[in-house]
């Protein structure tokens, strides 16, 4: 069997056995099986992924993917996990500088086509980060958006050809909450302010009361994913 099929044999058949598994029990699953070919991803919202993957799997590698285009208390939460989880992370950067980027393809791309700049400053970042491993994980979960509704635990990205570990999908926001609660965990400020789901700056607005969490993401546009999880 190549290490291809092997690797998508795997996941479908770990996304089935863990499918009631603890975040802790599937991250340490991913991490005994690929060792450092095993990385996590976050946007850096809380430091929820990054405290459960540093417990499990001491100095793991965490992606962040680092746009241009964050806001301040992002970058601060970025630096805060950096220091207080056991995990080593790595800031991934576009090809473009922003500036380059309104030089190529004009000012504010990411008003006029943001799927382009999603395209641009995050999905090709990632791809080329992941080119190091074999399996990712992400802090997706079912309750956040219908699109995220059918989240497996463990699933194959076929786009990608990688393994993607998604620990919380399970999860409920009140457990997100609870788990911060009783661990003290980093949170990004703005959650604190009205941003329950945190993008980039110029792509994200706060959300009113009874409003989908995630209402404040490229609100006013039929866009609803950046493409990293679509
Ligand atoms: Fe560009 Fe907005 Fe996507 Fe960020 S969220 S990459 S600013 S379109």
């Amino acid at each position: 069997m190549d290490a291809v099929v092997d690797h998508r044999t795997r996941a479908v058949e770990a996304g089935r056995r863990l499918e009631q598994a603890s975040p802790q029990e599937v991250l340490r699953w991913a991490a005994s099986t690929f060792g450092d070919r095993f990385v996590v991803s976050t946007s850096m919202g809380d430091g929820v992924l990054a405290s459960l993957a540093g417990s499990v799997a001491p100095g793991v590698d965490v992606l962040f993917l680092d746009t241009g285009y964050h806001f301040p208390e992002t970058l601060g939460t970025r630096d805060a996990v950096a220091q207080v989880y056991d995990v080593r992370v790595r800031t991934v950067l576009p090809l473009l500088a922003v500036a380059e980027q309104d030089a190529e393809h004009g000012p504010e791309l990411w008003r006029r086509d943001p799927d382009a700049c999603c395209a641009l400053r995050k999905v090709e970042p990632l791809g080329r980060a992941l080119e190091g491993y074999d399996a990712y994980a992400t802090g997706i979960r079912r309750d956040e958006s219908p699109t995220r509704a059918g989240t497996p635990v463990v699933e194959w990205d076929e786009r990608r050809g990688k393994v993607k570990v998604n620990p919380l999908a399970r999860w409920t926001q009140d457990d997100v909450d609870a788990y911060v609660a009783e661990h003290g965990i980093l949170v990004n400020p703005l959650q604190h302010d009205g941003y329950p789901s945190i993008g980039c700056a110029p792509c994200t607005r706060r959300v009113g009361e009874g409003e989908d969490v995630r209402a404040g993401r490229w609100a006013g546009t039929p866009k609803t994913e950046c493409g990293l999880h679509v």
